[in-house]
């Protein structure tokens, strides 16, 4: 069976937007898996360390047949191909893709927590996932408006369009 999964893209290294740009092709090109939907590319502050780069963020939606657990060791190869090496706690990162929604499913393993547990704190992944998904209602947390007008810390910061180029 087929489920509709939102997907949170974020990177600060190495051409943050071509970064978000390769991923997205690498989800469109999963198997069993369509991309309908992806947002604008959000700029944003570091959550944790300022002495690094700003982030671009962004959210899509797909389409798959694959497992939540398949679907998360999908997004770690696209993280692994595209060099994503580690080096610290909300640190810099090539490419960071978590699982936000899948379905409306609640899913907690040792791997995998959906709904991503800190989506609910984080307006680079509530304001594009409100730009594609309006009036969603993400499960034991609320409805995506409700939360952005709740959040007390912000990091998104304007940013000027150049080479954000959209599919949908
Ligand atoms: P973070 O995204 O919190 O900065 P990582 O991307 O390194 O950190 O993720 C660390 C671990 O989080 C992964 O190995 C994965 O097993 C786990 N994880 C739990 N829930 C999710 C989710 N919804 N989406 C992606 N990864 C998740
Ligand atoms: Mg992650």
């Amino acid at each position: 069976m087929s489920e509709r999964v939102y997907i949170g893209l974020g990177s600060n290294l190495d051409h943050p937007e071509r970064q978000l740009s390769e991923a997205l092709q690498a989800l469109a090109a999963l198997p069993a898996t369509r991309l309908l939907q992806q947002s604008h590319f959000y700029a944003s502050k570091p959550q944790g360390p300022q002495d690094q780069p700003d982030f671009m963020n962004a959210v899509c939606l797909l389409e798959t047949d694959l497992s939540a657990h398949a679907l998360l060791q999908a997004l770690q190869q696209i993280e692994q191909s595209q060099g994503r090496v580690k080096k610290r706690h909300w640190g810099e990162r090539c490419i960071d893709l978590d699982i936000l929604l899948y379905g409306d499913q609640s899913i907690q393993t040792p791997e995998l927590t959906v709904p991503h547990k800190e989506m609910a704190t984080r307006d680079f992944v509530l304001l594009p996932l409100a730009e594609i998904s309006p009036g969603r209602v993400i499960p034991g947390m609320g409805r995506v408006e409700t939360l952005i007008a709740q959040l007390e810390q912000t990091f998104v910061v304007p940013w000027v369009a150049s080479n954000s180029n959209h599919t949908a």
